[in-house]
């Protein structure tokens, strides 16, 4: 606002030439009346010098009005920015924790079989394999109790024909699902491959 040159007069004659950004405090200082009259370049003709107040205060109504409002818009801004970036701080730790739990799913995944036909995860496949060992020890546990006196005939050659047939039995099935007994099983590494082939 242009600091303008305003006249001021009362009953009809000139007082004085005041600056307009004087003249506000020359009114508190009633230098200045309201019932005086002012004129300033431009003016068609002489105001009240209440109408002069008035119109300032109206002036830094609308300047106090706009202020709050870039304000208000300012705060606003700053809380949906806030909002933004919370949102964005949840999406990432949600993001995070995904990845954790996929690698720990393929881990698992890596070090498990599944059973194509029955959908069960085992860490080991059933191998009867596995039991030959244990045949054989039957079989030399069952004769040395034959030499028990008595009972040691009855006992042992049950204990041998157990152990026979355990190694017997180790040979007929290959590895296989300890749920279903399938033998189409696989490791999830993106391949179908079997195993074990039967
Ligand atoms: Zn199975």
């Amino acid at each position: 606002m242009a600091d303008e040159l305003i006249t001021i007069s009362r009953d009809g004659t000139e007082i004085g030439k005041f600056l307009e950004s004087d003249l506000m405090m020359l009114i508190e200082q009633k230098k200045v009346l309201p019932t005086d009259h002012y004129w300033k370049e431009g003016m068609a003709e002489w105001g009240l010098v209440s109408q002069f107040i008035a119109l300032r205060k109206e002036a830094a109504r609308q300047v106090k009005a706009a202020a709050d409002a870039e304000a208000a818009r300012l705060k606003k801004e700053e809380a949906a920015t806030r909002l933004k970036k919370e949102a964005e701080e949840i999406e990432r730790a949600r993001k995070a924790e995904a990845e954790i739990a996929d690698a720990v799913k393929a881990r698992v995944e890596r070090q498990t079989f599944t059973c194509n036909c029955c959908r069960w995860r085992f860490l080991k496949p059933k191998n009867p394999n596995d039991n030959f060992t244990g045949g054989v020890v039957l079989c030399f546990l069952g004769a040395a109790l034959m030499f028990i006196p008595v009972l040691g005939p009855i006992i042992g050659s049950v204990v041998i024909i157990w152990g026979s047939l355990t190694v017997l039995v180790s040979g007929l099935y290959p590895p296989h699902c300890p749920s279903c007994r399938s033998t189409n099983f696989s490791r999830q590494e993106g391949s179908d491959k079997r195993l074990f082939p039967d």
